[in-house]
């Protein structure tokens, strides 16, 4: 169901695979993969070692009709379905096999709304994903997903989890808003800097990103219906004490201690994530 590219160079390497579209409207990572496909197949990109295997589009039914998903979220279903139930279960599948056979999977996504900050996940951090992420064109780098969630039911089956699980290093990159073109640029600019990080293009100097790291402490369940007190953006700076949304009855929920607001949705549905409350390192 997936279709994939492979790049292998004459001299044995790192294996490199590239995932974009996990989320069908998430276009940003697609067109980069489209640019370097033209790139190695003229010349003017030439591997010296290793293999790349890129998928420039995960969710093929959802991009087709512009949508994050069909069934489910397929970073949420990233592992092995003995009995697929749903169509990104059965794409977890093939992915799964695509992580298995990788050292490094740089996953590509982009956000949603105009002036989003782009920034990577950085959910298991290893040697090589922290190598990789220095050269990342983003300047924040947010941590401590898993932690967030750990002892709650949500069992976060992300592209990151999977890497992990099969001992792999990984990043998930979000490239800003998916309709500027900046966000394919960043996409572009991120393959072509791991692919020297990984010694398999030449490059004599590695750009490298300074990056503010921001710790995941917890996320907020809209539990009825309330508003957020601003139009707040994903990594707008908040006080201790701020009072970020109220509910309908008059319940004010305020910042526990100065820090960052992380991955508002105004939008939520009741019983699912408000937003993420965040801290810088
Ligand atoms: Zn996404």
């Amino acid at each position: 169901m997936i279709t994939k590219y492979v790049f292998n160079a004459p001299k044995e390497g790192k294996k490199f695979l590239v995932l974009a579209a996990i989320h069908g409207n998430e276009q940003a990572g697609t067109k980069a993969c489209e640019r370097l496909k033209k790139e190695l197949t003229s010349g003017k990109i030439v591997l010296k070692s290793g293999r790349l295997t890129f998928v420039p589009i995960c969710n093929t039914k959802a991009y087709e009709q512009d949508v994050r998903s069909i069934d489910e979220n397929l970073n949420r279903v990233i592992k092995e379905h003995s009995h697929p139930k749903t169509y990104e279960q059965q794409l977890a599948n093939e992915i799964c096999q695509l992580i298995k056979d990788t050292d490094y999977l740089l996953d590509l996504h982009s956000t949603h709304c105009k002036d989003d900050v782009p920034f990577v996940f950085c959910d298991y951090p290893n040697e090589l994903s922290q190598k990789v992420m220095a050269s990342l064109p983003v300047d924040y780098v947010i941590e401590g997903w898993p932690e967030a969630y750990a002892g709650t039911a949500i069992q976060d089956y992300s592209t990151e989890y999977a890497a992990h699980y099969y001992s792999k290093a990984a990043n998930t990159l979000e490239c800003g808003y998916h309709k500027e073109p900046e966000a394919a640029e960043i996409a572009y600019q991120a393959i072509i800097n791991t692919l020297a990080v990984l010694d398999m293009i030449e490059m004599a100097d590695i750009p490298q990103f300074s990056k503010k790291i921001v710790k995941m402490q917890e996320y907020v369940i809209k539990a009825e219906e309330g508003k957020l007190t601003q139009n707040y953006k994903h990594l707008d700076a908040i006080r201790k004490g701020e009072v970020l949304a109220v509910y309908d009855n008059g319940q004010e929920l305020t910042a526990p201690y100065d820090g960052c607001i992380l991955l508002p949705n105004a939008n939520a549905a009741i019983g699912t994530e408000w937003y993420y409350l965040g801290k810088f390192k």
